[in-house]
């Protein structure tokens, strides 16, 4: 089996030029490379997100005509190549196929990918999406948790182009359960972590992150929201909730708010459009019902209040990532029919389907769902697992909506 390596094609094209106007034979890259695999990943320079593997020395031979040079592996091995130093050949005339061999002997044939993945993922959702139309939207996501960190990147797989991330917190072991980032993320912001995530699939993605408790800054947010298409709000906390559908309403934004009840029983996905009822509404109208679920312990410790005796702290009671996965599937398709242009039949269709405002799912028959039906064959009385649209009225006296 021979190895596989694999380049970045747009840093191909780049080198190509720059390579030709600086009259350069032979260019040191770094390419991380995982033991035991024979998978090599070169670069030209860093990319924009981390590669896995540890690095070493790779070379780039830019080569004119159809031979190399005889004393390539003499001058590679000048250069300090490793024993299993990648070596890809370029030619400069853009047309022939690049190869790569390993080892400084050029003997070791090995299996080059060119990776373009903004080309792959338009290609291979073309009909499904037109992924190149979403490359200039931004949507800004508020809370990078379960339901944040999932989100971003399945909307970065769907081809959205530009993303605010917002968080104040870092990633804690307890999180990697449920979150896309796993323990080699451990420590880092989780806005960092997500940012990587996001473009480890697309390297081309414009992402902003900013690290803060967005109730004290209220200004940044509809800022941010002004700039952005769509503001997704799944934080942990119902004070930031409010205070994002605040910043949506003064930017005339859409936005989305999702959430899981106590051990992701169930959950809700709401979606505020300008003109429309806002998340106070949902609220003054009793419209949604539950308690959050508390699924950190920072969220376990804002709600214990400081006269509870010892022992009775609220404990973190996180749900399953199962549990979470059909709530942040409904939030990423209310984003898509939001970003979508206009016009496409399948999205104009789900645009109709998905006419409802507010969305509920239960997992299991406990907590406000106990008397809910079991899921059967019959569908005449709620039952768990099937989403649920539910009608809202705009309330007249709403103070956050009739304020905007
Ligand atoms: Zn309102």
């Amino acid at each position: 089996m021979p190895a596989q390596v694999s380049v970045l094609k747009a840093q191909l094209e780049e080198l190509r030029e720059s390579a030709r106007r600086r009259h350069l034979r032979v260019v040191e890259g770094v390419a991380f490379g995982l033991p035991g695999e024979d998978v090599f990943h070169c670069f030209s320079t860093r990319p924009s997100y981390q590669p896995h593997g540890s690095p070493l020395p790779c070379f780039f031979v830019m080569q004119e005509g159809g031979r190399l040079p005889t004393e390539l592996p003499r001058t590679l091995a000048s250069l300090r190549a490793a024993d299993k130093s990648p070596v890809v050949i370029v030619p400069f005339n853009g047309l022939d196929a690049p190869t790569a061999f390993i080892g400084t002997a050029m003997s070791e044939r090995a299996t080059l990918h060119l990776l373009c993945p903004l080309d792959d993922a338009a290609s291979r959702s073309r009909g499904l999406l037109e992924s190149g139309m979403l490359a200039t939207r931004r949507v800004l996501i508020a809370g990078l948790g379960s339901f944040g960190s999932t989100a971003a990147v399945e909307l970065a797989k769907a081809g959205v182009g530009s993303f605010a991330l917002l968080d104040m917190d870092r990633l804690e072991p307890g999180n990697v359960t449920r979150h896309e980032c796993g323990l080699a993320d451990v420590g880092r912001w989780k806005t960092l972590a997500v940012r990587d995530a996001i473009l480890a699939r697309n390297p081309a993605a414009k992402v902003d992150t900013f690290e803060l408790d967005l109730n004290t800054r209220l200004d940044l947010v509809c800022e941010e929201a002004r700039r952005s298409d769509l503001v997704i709000c799944v934080t942990d906390q119902a004070r930031s909730r409010f205070n994002c559908n605040v910043a949506a309403l003064s930017a005339a934004r859409p936005a989305l708010f999702a959430r899981a009840i106590t051990r992701a029983t169930g959950g809700d996905v709401f979606r505020m459009r300008p003109g429309g009822p806002c998340l106070s509404c949902l609220f003054n109208q009793g419209l949604s019902m539950g308690e959050d679920e508390v699924a950190s312990e920072r969220a376990a410790a804002e709600r214990t209040p400081d006269y509870a005796p010892p022992g009775s702290a609220v404990q973190a009671q996180p749900g399953l990532a199962c549990d979470i996965a059909p709530l942040v599937q409904m939030l990423v398709k209310l984003a898509l029919v939001e970003l979508a242009p206009r016009g496409i039949g399948h999205w104009e269709r789900l645009r109709e389907d998905l006419a409802a405002p507010f969305y509920i799912w239960a997992n299991r028959r406990d907590d406000i769902y106990r008397d809910w039906q079991a899921m059967d064959y019959l569908y005449n009385r709620n039952s768990i697992m099937r989403w649920y649209g539910v009608r809202v009225p705009r309330d007249s006296s709403c103070m956050s909506c009739s304020m905007s």
